[in-house]
């Protein structure tokens, strides 16, 4: 599943190619995606407007129109589900089987595809309005983290995954970044300590910026959808010190990494290095 490194890795390879590009037409294969935007609303919409910039907010991937009639900016809010991906190709290549919406671009394409169709691409930015800080911004600062987490019920583990608190962080990026900063996936967020919340601070955005660099580094400069053919899965997995490493030795002391659920979702930690009891909260 695309995590906040992938999404950033795809709207940096987008607007490598999609800024100025104007809009020809708009094909339609899987409305369902749109919603609420009714098909109809998003052709008339993007029908001759012309591409300026994309970027990301969380997992939300927000691409910046100006309109035909050169009057009200659009944008267009989208986000790639589980198995969504975003290419712009020749124009007289065959559409793949899942895609959702395509753009004639002239000579090229661009296309969306989504096999499991948990993805977006609609005119609603209103999911945008409830997100959290941007983790790799200045917004979310050590202190900022540690008042969140006070006034959280949560456990810590699912306090990450809510993207009100902090926007993008996925199951991967937060089983990581809680082993790097020694914290338990089922402490109270509220019993971090103001020592603990800088240590998470810097692990979330370490995880999150060593990933974005192995992406781009994978990156042929060509190739810059997510999920394509290939190992870079397995690459990827390689990564990780106990995200999917059940029962293999820790990297850090040896003790073997425990696999838990939580609210449906695995988490892995050492519990050597990330010990359950909470540590008396520190102001
Ligand atoms: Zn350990």
């Amino acid at each position: 599943m695309p995590e906040l490194p992938e999404v950033e890795w795809v709207v940096r390879g987008l607007n490598r190619v999609l800024p100025g590009s104007e809009i020809r037409s708009v094909t339609i294969h899987c409305p369902r995606l749109l919603r609420p935007t009714l098909p109809e609303t998003l052709r008339r919409a993007l029908v001759g407007a012309r591409i300026q910039s994309v970027n990301r907010r969380g997992k939300y991937l927000i691409f910046h129109l100006s309109s035909a009639r050169g009057d009200k900016p659009l944008e267009i809010c989208a986000h790639l589900g589980m198995t969504g991906r975003m290419d712009v190709v020749p124009t007289e290549r065959a559409l793949p089987k899942h895609a959702v919406v395509t753009l004639d671009l002239g000579p090229r394409r661009f296309v969306f595809e989504d096999a499991r169709k948990f993805g977006w691409f609609t005119l609603d930015t209103e999911p945008l309005s409830c997100l959290g800080p941007e983790p790799l911004s200045d917004a979310f600062s050590p202190e900022a983290l540690s008042a969140s987490l006070d006034g959280s019920r949560q456990p810590i583990k699912s306090f990450l995954l809510d993207q009100a608190r902090v926007a993008g962080v996925g199951n991967i990026y937060a089983s990581e970044a809680l082993f790097r900063a020694g914290i338990h996936p089922e402490r109270a967020a509220a019993t971090v300590s103001a020592a603990e919340a800088v240590r998470l601070n810097h692990a979330i955005r370490a995880v999150l910026q060593e990933a974005i660099a192995a992406a781009e580094a994978r990156d042929s400069g060509t190739r810059f959808y997510y999920g394509g053919s290939g190992g870079s899965a397995g690459e990827a997995s390689s990564r990780f010190r106990v995200y999917d490493r059940d029962a293999e030795p820790c990297p850090t002391c040896g003790e073997s990494i425990e696999r838990i659920v939580q609210a449906g979702r695995s988490s892995f930690f050492c519990p050597a290095c990330q010990p359950s009891r909470p540590l008396r909260k520190r102001r």
